[in-house]
């Protein structure tokens, strides 16, 4: 029997907008005995076809991979992976001598929710989020060597904290096609530090390349804290930019030891840059108002709506530590990464900071992911990422 996913009355309404989600709760009947990760066709109450899907368990029962009637064979991936190939490339982001590092397919965004693959020079990091992309891996790998041609040699997979931890599969993390090679991860000509297979996403925080972009042509002169720092993206264009002194801060020794090999292997023997495992609060409890520019990029405080009050708070208190040490006249590059963090409530937060550090705060940008992490417009829980630079007088 076909597998199925039968809608109650009047649940097709997000579907027909084009939501890439279907709830469990939105479900009447489940036909044919689908096993999780399984390909389903979704129907209305009244045995309309709607959408075909990724099947799971939990509250997003569906994934949606086409609103057309087509099979998802190995054509489908060509198909899907070329599109979101070419406006990379149209991006200009493929291609280059002095860049190599960008994001091919960014889940709901490139309409595979689920699926997400960095490029790393001539290594792809595959990664799934959803137990239909982890069956289906193989052919993606095989569309993607299609699609990308001597372009990739190894297609590194790395699921294995990214599955939903009670999904019955092996979760094994590796090449699944090809294997290493050894060129340099390059960002705007900077040699990227990027352990993909034990570091945290793929490897490197790709999302805030064009913010770190911006952070350089602000740093001559300045003082940089790098506050979060993970492999160090930031105090690398920072030291670039010409800043007088960079200090990196992460709680982790792994992040510490990432970001101080990724500045001698860019700055030999430079001494602006000192880094330092140590919690971030800690820092900035202890720390001399020595900084005129400050990057706050911490991890997402929330990770589900019930953990939103937390979370505001958290991002309030250590925007205000930030503030009332930052150097008059210095600027403040703060970030939130939490989905279920609206870009207004991040807003109120650093609103909120700012009056209880007492001083006066100006928006110079509002920042958010970059072009290679796009939002489809029919999915806004996609826009994940959101900045503020702001100068403190
Ligand atoms: N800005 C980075 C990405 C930051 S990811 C970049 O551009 O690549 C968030 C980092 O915060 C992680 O490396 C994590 O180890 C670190 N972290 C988490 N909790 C922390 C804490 N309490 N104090 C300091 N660092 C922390």
């Amino acid at each position: 029997m076909q597998k199925s996913v039968i809608l109650k009355r009047g649940k097709e309404e997000s579907l027909l907008r084009f939501h890439p989600w279907v709830f469990s709760g939105a479900i009447a009947d489940i036909k044919g005995e689908p096993d999780e990760g399984d390909v389903v066709d979704v129907y209305t109450h009244d045995g309309k076809w709607i959408a075909v899907g990724h099947i799971q368990v939990g509250s997003i029962a569906v994934r949606v991979l086409s609103f057309k009637q087509e099979k998802i064979d190995a054509d489908f991936w060509f198909r899907r992976l070329s599109v979101a190939f070419e406006m990379r490339s149209s991006l200009g982001l493929t291609d280059r001598e002095d860049h190599n590092i960008y994001r091919l397919v960014h889940g709901e965004g490139d309409n595979l929710p689920g699926l997400v693959i960095d490029v790393y020079g001539h290594t792809a990091v595959l990664q799934a989020h959803s137990v239909g992309m982890h069956c289906n891996r193989m052919d993606i790998a095989q569309a993607l060597m299609r699609v990308m041609g001597d372009r990739i040699k190894g297609i590194y997979y790395k699921s294995e904290t990214t599955l939903p931890f009670k999904a019955d599969i092996d979760r094994g993390n590796g090449y699944i096609l090809g294997g290493p090679t050894d060129d340099t991860p390059l960002e705007y000509g900077m040699k990227m530090p990027v352990d993909w297979i034990s570091g945290q996403k793929t490897g490197l925080f790709i999302d805030q390349r064009e913010n770190r972009a911006l952070l350089e042509r602000y740093s001559k002169g300045r003082s940089v804290l790098n506050m979060f720092c993970y492999t160090g993206g930031f105090s690398l264009a920072a030291l670039r930019g010409g800043a007088k002194l960079v200090h990196s801060v992460d709680s982790s020794a792994r992040a510490i030891e990432l970001t101080a090999g990724g500045v001698e292997d860019n700055f030999p023997g430079d001494t602006r840059h000192a880094a330092f495992a140590e919690d971030a609060f800690k820092y900035l409890e202890r720390m001399d108002p020595i900084y005129d520019l400050i990057i706050l990029d911490p991890p997402a405080f929330a990770k589900h709506k019930d953990a939103l009050k937390h979370a505001l708070i958290g991002y309030r208190r250590l925007n205000q530590k930030a503030m009332e040490k930052i150097k008059p006249g210095g600027i403040l590059f703060t970030f939130s990464c939490s989905q279920v963090v609206s870009k207004d409530q991040f807003r109120t937060a650093v609103f909120t900071a700012a009056a209880q550090a007492g001083r006066s705060v100006k928006i110079l940008y509002q920042l958010h992911q970059p072009a290679d992490h796009p939002i489809n417009i029919f999915h806004p829980e996609g826009e994940y990422l959101k900045g503020l630079v702001v100068s403190v007088e």
